[in-house]
């Protein structure tokens, strides 16, 4: 059985106060069933150290250290105490123009690093339209995942690009039909594929987590705005609890 996965991906939200949240969420999940990650802003990584869940950056550079002013690289995360990094996020690939070559670049790095990347995947709007999803998600996935990925330092995340912060959620049947075509890219490249635990992200909340957590191969949730609140977050995390679809 994989080990379920409760992401949250605090963005560019978050100060020192903020952090009461993560209190209040380990009053309730402190020794959850499931692996609970948060990805604050970097600048906050540091004071997560006595936080029982896993920390993760948001994004790192593909160098290791360098003249690259504002950057964050996979060893610094590491070292402020993270041990996942996002990357490929679809506002990385938006607003920075992040291509598959770079997000693949930077998931290596954050290996390197001893971090294990999630890797962010996933068709907009005009695409799901124009009935190309799946073949969007093809050329990410051969674009985005290096050579060396495994089920121990990989995790994929299907994020439509619709569905972030917009609320809209795909059916139950659209995100069963792209995880299980994930599941099976994966499965014909890596020997241990049918470990890798897929995420889905987008619009996740309290009252639709159950159900999306009931989809075959889905293995846990990359939340956004959700996450910010423990009030938000804890529903989504019982919800994982209590799943048993995989
Ligand atoms: C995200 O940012 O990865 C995300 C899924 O956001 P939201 O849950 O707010 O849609």
């Amino acid at each position: 059985m994989l080990r379920k996965l409760a992401a949250g991906n605090w963005k560019m939200n978050g100060l020192r106060a903020n952090l009461a949240e993560l209190a209040k969420l380990e009053e309730k999940h402190g020794d959850a069933g499931v692996d609970i990650l948060i990805c604050p802003p970097a600048t906050l990584i540091s004071a997560c150290e006595d936080t029982p869940f896993d920390i993760g950056g948001q994004d790192c550079h593909m160098a290791t250290s360098g003249a690259h002013t504002g950057d964050v690289s996979a060893e610094m995360l590491a070292d402020a105490g993270a041990s996942y990094v996002l990357t490929g996020h679809s506002e990385r690939r938006t607003d920075h123009g992040e291509t598959d070559a770079m997000v693949a670049a930077k998931s290596q790095a954050g290996y390197d690093a001893g971090l294990i990347a999630v890797i962010c995947i996933g068709e907009t709007l005009d695409e799901r339209e124009a009935g190309t999803t799946l073949s969007v998600i093809d050329t990410q996935l051969a674009g985005s995942i290096p050579a060396t990925a495994d089920a121990e330092n990989t995790v994929i995340a299907y994020e439509p690009v619709w569905a972030i912060g917009t609320g809209k959620v795909p059916t139950l049947e659209q995100i069963a039909e792209v995880h299980a075509h994930i599941r099976a890219r994966l499965t014909e490249r890596f020997s241990d594929g049918a470990e890798m635990r897929i995420l889905y992200g987008g619009s996740v909340k309290g009252s639709n987590a159950a159900e999306i957590f009931s989809v075959p191969n889905v293995n846990g949730a990359l939340v956004g705005g959700a996450s910010l609140k423990a009030a938000d977050f804890s529903p989504i995390i019982t919800a994982l609890e209590a799943a048993s679809n995989f």
